[in-house]
């Protein structure tokens, strides 16, 4: 069941996904080598706390903390720890908040210091392939446009596209339908029209596409150790065209 979102539906989503571009903006500041993603996570707990708002990535289906911080071969769903981080490492933050009861749900890959040009490349790709997929997302297309747009712009360099875990509509709950694949045929899947609301969020590897979870039933990590990159937003589809929440 896909909800569409009305004006003022969305503009209660902006305010919740404003807390998530300015915390961002804040743990890119904090990340630095020494720094424990513990850290990171009790800043994102106090900041989104103090804005009234609830982090709803923690409790989620037990999970135990407010950001997943994912280094190098984690691909997304690392949990904060004592594991402090080092010079030449990326690591993904994906964050979640719940504001009056609108979700909004945006990540970032940081750079820890000085990162190889490998590195550096994958993470603005992947970047760069949000944009590309968001400039599909427009009215009378659909929804495979953007899934293509984004598949084709990080093969073409050379990286591959995540299959496991996908991107989703968003709302008064974190996942709706539909689900956003960073993979498919242009021209195929629902249409797209005013009020969805999508998190997009490729999650792009350096090696093989393939993944699997650790024993701890979160950590997603790339299954030949390779660096995986993760870049996320809450983008809506007005009459005035697309609106990225958390930007
Ligand atoms: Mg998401």
């Amino acid at each position: 069941m896909i909800y569409l979102k009305s004006p003022a539906q969305i503009a209660a989503m902006k305010k919740s996904g404003a807390i998530l571009r300015d915390l961002l903006c804040a743990i890119e500041e904090r990340v630095k080598p020494g720094v424990s993603t513990k850290k990171l996570d009790e800043f994102a707990y106090e900041f989104i706390t103090k804005h009234n708002a609830k982090p709803s990535f923690l409790g989620y289906g037990g999970f135990p903390a407010s950001i997943c911080a994912s280094i190098d071969e984690v691909v997304v769903h690392g949990i904060p720890g004592h594991r402090r981080l080092e010079e030449g490492q990326i690591i993904g933050i994906d964050v979640g908040a719940v504001l009056d009861g609108w979700q909004s749900d945006a990540a970032r890959t940081f750079a820890v210091g000085e990162i190889s040009q490998e590195k550096r490349r994958l993470v603005d790709t992947t970047r760069e392939s949000f944009f590309k997929g968001v400039e599909q997302f427009r009215q009378g297309g659909r929804l495979g446009d953007i899934s293509h747009a984004i598949q084709q712009y990080n093969e073409e360099r050379g990286f591959s596209v995540v299959r496991a875990m996908v991107g989703h509509g968003i709302g008064r709950k974190m996942h709706e339908d539909p689900q956003v694949p960073n993979f498919g045929s242009a021209g195929h899947g629902i249409k797209l029209e005013e009020g969805l609301v999508l998190a997009i969020e490729p999650m792009i590897n350096l090696g093989t596409w393939q993944v699997k979870t650790l024993d701890d039933g979160w950590t997603c990590v790339t299954t030949d150790g390779k660096p995986s990159a993760h870049y996320e937003n809450t983008v809506a589809l007005t009459e005035h065209g697309t609106e990225i929440l958390t930007l």
